[in-house]
């Protein structure tokens, strides 16, 4: 799937939109991203999820880890297309640990799947949790890369496959471009809205 087939699978579910926007860390942007509402479409996430799977199949992966809750419905999409099974870590008291009776064999082949990766934080996280276990993360993958500088560069020297590179500016508001002219700024998300209610 070409970056232009993925960039319509999000423009045709209002999954990502242009505009003016003010996003949860304070900062503006022209665009807005939420993975959520293309992955809300079941044969959507299925299709993105087996784009994802060619790319990593090649590493031999036996099983996908995704961080919660982001990597959840992907991941899932992405053991499909691998044949594998796929688990998820969650942050308990802060900290990404398996629940559920989920665990990884020593010397089992991982790739870590999000939906997508902005700083890398919660990928390294997750690679932290999979080595702990005596686990390999052999390749991190994920729809979208907004990495900024390190777009399209491994993780911490783990190769890592996306689907769509977005360099996605963003400005503090004094320094907005938009605001200079005059526009109006919406504030999509939810987080937003529960500090409004
Ligand atoms: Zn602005």
């Amino acid at each position: 799937m070409n970056p232009e087939a993925v960039r319509k699978h999000f423009e045709g579910t209002g999954a990502l939109l242009s505009g003016h926007f003010k996003l949860s860390s304070g900062l503006h942007s022209d665009r807005y991203l939420q993975c959520a509402k293309v992955l809300q479409w079941p044969a959507r996430a299925e299709a993105l999820g087996a784009a994802l799977a060619a790319k990593l199949s090649a590493f031999s992966p036996t099983v996908v880890v995704s961080p919660a809750m982001g990597g959840l419905i992907i991941g899932q999409e992405v053991g499909r297309g691998l044949g594998c099974r796929a688990i998820f870590a969650e942050r308990t008291e802060g900290v990404f640990t398996f629940r559920r009776g989920f665990a990884l064999e020593p010397g089992e082949r991982v790739v870590v799947v999000e939906d997508v990766v902005t700083t890398g934080k919660s990928t390294r996280e997750v690679f932290d949790l999979v080595r702990s276990v005596g686990a390999e993360v052999v390749a991190t993958s994920g729809i979208v890369d907004r990495r900024g500088a390190e777009i399209g560069k491994p993780i911490d020297s783990v190769p890592a496959a996306f689907l769509l590179e977005l360099d996605v500016p963003a400005w503090k508001p004094e320094a907005c471009p938009l605001c200079a002219k005059g526009e109006p700024v919406v504030a999509p998300g939810s987080r937003f809205l529960a500090q409004k209610a």
